[in-house]
Formats: C-alpha cells, sequence, structure tokens
C-alpha cells in the first residue's frame, strides 16, 4: 500500500544523479474541493502542485517555492505554494472553457510563468518561464534546460484523488557510465500516470531501476496549509489605501475579505479599519524606503 501525502528523496549510488517523489492524496483533496475545479484546469492545478512540493524539496532551503501565472485565458489564474515545512497551498480560477487543443500559453491566455523562491531571511529569488508546452512537466524542463540551472526532468500525474510526481535531476560531477543519466530518464518515461499515481513508491523504483543501487531516504509527511492571517489581510487593506477601504466599508458596512487558499473569512468593521490604519502611521517613518 501507498503512504498518502509524503515526499521522499532517492539517491542512484553510481550515478551523480538524485531523485524525489511526492505523492498528495488528503492535502490535494482539500485544494480540489476549494478549487471548485475539474478537467484540465484541475489537473493544471494539481501538477503545479506536485512539481513545487519536488523544486522545494531539492532546493534544500528554510522557505518556499511558488509557482505563479496570470493571464487572460480561459485559466486567468493559478499560484500553488510548497514550503520546506511540508505544507502546500494552491489555488486557481476558471472563467470560461479550456478544449484539448489549447497549449499552455492559451490556456492561461500568457506567455510566461513566475518561480519565486522565497528564502528565510533573504530577498525572494524570483524566475521567468515561458509557458511552453501542453503541461507544466513540459514547461518547467525547458526552465531547468535554459535558465543556468541542473538538468531535471520532471514526471507528473494527476486526478481529483491525487497528485503525484517524480523528478530526476543531474549533480554536478562526472559519471563513469556517461549513459547513465539518458538511460534512467528512458526507464521513467516508461510510468504510467496510473503507476506515478497508485504505486507505492520502493515498488516503483524497482520496477523502473531494478539494475541499480538506489538509496531511499525518509519521507517526510505533506499537509494543506494556509498561512494566511487577519494581520496579513489588514497589510493587504494598507496596500489598498485608506479611500478606497473606507468607501467599501460605507457601501458595504463592513470590510470582508475572504482567503482564497482556504476560503477563511476576515472581517473589519469600521473601528478594526481604523486601528489598521492607526498602527500603520505608527510604523511609517521607519518602513519608508529611500
Ligand atoms: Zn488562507
Amino acid at each position: 500500500m501507498k503512504s498518502p501525502d509524503q515526499s521522499q528523496r532517492f539517491l542512484f549510488d553510481k550515478h551523480p544523479i538524485r531523485g524525489q517523489y511526492v505523492s498528495l492524496d488528503a492535502s490535494w483533496a482539500r485544494i480540489v474541493e476549494q478549487s471548485g475545479l475539474e478537467g484540465r484546469a484541475l489537473l493544471l492545478l494539481g501538477e503545479a502542485l506536485a512539481a513545487m512540493v519536488l523544486l522545494v524539496d531539492t532546493l534544500k532551503i528554510k522557505g518556499s517555492a511558488i509557482l505563479q501565472v496570470r493571464g487572460s485565458g480561459p485559466l486567468g489564474l493559478l499560484v500553488v505554494e510548497a514550503s520546506s515545512e511540508n505544507q502546500i497551498r494552491g489555488v486557481a480560477r476558471q472563467t470560461s472553457e479550456i478544449t484539448d487543443e489549447m497549449d499552455l500559453a492559451e490556456i492561461f491566455g500568457s506567455s510566461y510563468f513566475v518561480i519565486t523562491i522565497k528564502t528565510e531571511g533573504a530577498e525572494p529569488h524570483q524566475g521567468i518561464a515561458p509557458l511552453r508546452g501542453a503541461n507544466f512537466a513540459e514547461a518547467l524542463e525547458h526552465y531547468f534546460a535554459t535558465s543556468d540551472q541542473l538538468t531535471t526532468r520532471f514526471w507528473l500525474a494527476c486526478d481529483q484523488e491525487t497528485t503525484s510526481g517524480m523528478l530526476l535531476q543531474k549533480l554536478p560531477g562526472k559519471s563513469a557510465d556517461e549513459d547513465a543519466w539518458d538511460r534512467l530518464c528512458m526507464l521513467a518515461d516508461t510510468l504510467s500516470p496510473q503507476e506515478l499515481k497508485l504505486a507505492e513508491l520502493e515498488s516503483l523504483l524497482f520496477r523502473l531501476f531494478h539494475q541499480e543501487e538506489i538509496r531511499l531516504f525518509e519521507s517526510s509527511p505533506i499537509e494543506f496549509f494556509c498561512s494566511c492571517s487577519r494581520e496579513r489581510t489588514g497589510a493587504m487593506l494598507l496596500t489598498l489605501g485608506k479611500p478606497e477601504v473606507l468607501d467599501v466599508l460605507e457601501k458595504e458596512g463592513d470590510v470582508s475579505v475572504t482567503c482564497e487558499f482556504c476560503n477563511q473569512h476576515y472581517h473589519f468593521d469600521s473601528i478594526d479599519v481604523e486601528q489598521v490604519f492607526l498602527s500603520a502611521d505608527g510604523i511609517k517613518p521607519s518602513t519608508v524606503a529611500h
């Protein structure tokens, strides 16, 4: 039996190649329910999510990896985040029909996606990558191949119940066996989406790479978690500006904000709003950039 909601690292003992596997179930179900999506939109959300878990685990940072697309297509917004604390969240918004013939650029109505790496105590790093191909595995592989990063391949599979992925990454250093990378990738290409989603990792690795010596590391449990808070929502109101917020307050009676990742509601009445802007006034001099 496959263990649910986990990420696991593995290493080929004889080649400078590492791997990472992820399978998300209950954590994914929570996001599926929240999203209300189905079909290809849901698939893309799941693929992006699995890919970011794989990515954040290979980076070995304390922080998070975020994939974001905004455009004018049927799926005009997609944001997923995976943290080194093994927490995930994601959201996508679909406004019109996606047909089978559409490629990524048409689905999103954009020619690029953004990957942000947030590391604790450092400025976030953003990479902009073209939305090439029909799925995120292709788009990400292109990004890795053209952005001065380690050669990396992704295998991603997703449905309503599970989203899974596997990554192979070529590490720096010479291999005594020059064909190893191509051979291992070719073997991984024989993976069916069904296997990727349902098989237990050890048997999956045995099926693919039984001629190799593989070191399997301990798995980490992954859970759904949203980092939104009342404080952060208040900070967002600040960026809107006081006149705009007061305008909403006057029309609606209170300011209500719903988090798109977790559906949490935050209400601010007139006193709350005053407090938000008052506390901001107090700290302004030190936060103004010169
Ligand atoms: Zn939230």
